[in-house]
């Protein structure tokens, strides 16, 4: 399957921004053997989509209810209609500050799909939990907790995201990656079956124009989510240049 590369803007963009965004659109239609879509605030959705049709646009998070009083939340239902095509659920960011837990997260992913999104579930270890042993432990359960029953139709991605890795510069060992991507790949494949083989595997932890192609050759990483490289043209094209190398 072609790599799937995903920016995550976080809490990063205005206005002036939206000149940069229709760059990274323009530089991504050069990549056509690769998967690519940026995901950004609420605020700049609509006026993402507006000025691009070359990259897909998506949210980072959404609510699990899709109207109602819910003050100073976004509903799947509102992303879509802004013009997103996906979302990221569950990044440790939101699981640590907003206090998610995996129950919430498999509601929210489910909500994003009954909206019409595509849907990427973040999960991954903090360092405390990977010096302790626990590291496939731990992200195997947040695999079984935050993902559907089911997930038939090519919505769903998952990310693996070490909490440590995140914004750090700090990436795991290859041998790390190779064996927690074959970990989840094995867990869905023992629960869904067939289904669980066409799941994307995203990597996501200070990924950047140096190391994506000896991350992205990794057995069963199909991709990856990007926060700081994400942010300009000029960091993120290297990453899909690289990803465009494995493209079919
Ligand atoms: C992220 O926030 O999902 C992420 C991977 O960030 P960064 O690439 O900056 O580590």
């Amino acid at each position: 399957m072609r790599k799937l590369v995903v920016g995550n803007w976080k809490m990063n963009g205005v206005t002036s921004d939206l000149a940069e965004i229709a760059a990274i659109g323009d530089m991504a239609i050069n990549y056509s053997r690769v998967e690519s879509a940026l995901c950004l605030p609420a605020t700049l959705i609509s006026r993402a989509c507006d000025i691009t049709k070359s990259i897909p646009i998506g949210g980072q998070d959404c609510h699990l209810q899709q109207s109602g009083a819910h003050t100073g939340c976004v509903s799947a239902a509102m992303l879509a209609d802004a013009g997103a095509s996906l979302t990221i659920v569950g990044h440790s960011e939101r699981r640590a500050a907003q206090h998610e837990q995996d129950g919430d997260i498999l509601a929210k992913a489910e909500a994003a799909h009954n909206a019409g999104l595509k849907v990427i579930i973040c999960v991954g270890e903090t360092l405390a939990e990977r010096d302790a042993g626990n590291a496939l432990h731990v992200v195997l359960g947040q695999v079984a907790g935050s993902l559907p029953q089911d997930i038939s139709g090519d919505w769903l991605s998952v990310a693996y995201e070490p909490v440590w890795a995140i914004g750090t510069g700090r990436i795991p060992e290859m041998a790390d990656v190779k064996e927690m991507h074959s970990a989840i790949r094995s867990a869905l494949v023992d629960r869904y079956g067939a289904i669980g083989n066409g799941v994307r595997i995203l990597y996501g932890g200070s990924m950047n124009g140096d190391n994506a192609a000896e991350l992205l050759a990794i057995e069963n990483v199909d991709g990856g989510l990007i926060g700081g490289a994400s942010l300009s043209r000029a960091k993120f094209e290297p990453i899909l240049a690289a990803a465009e190398a494995f493209g079919e």
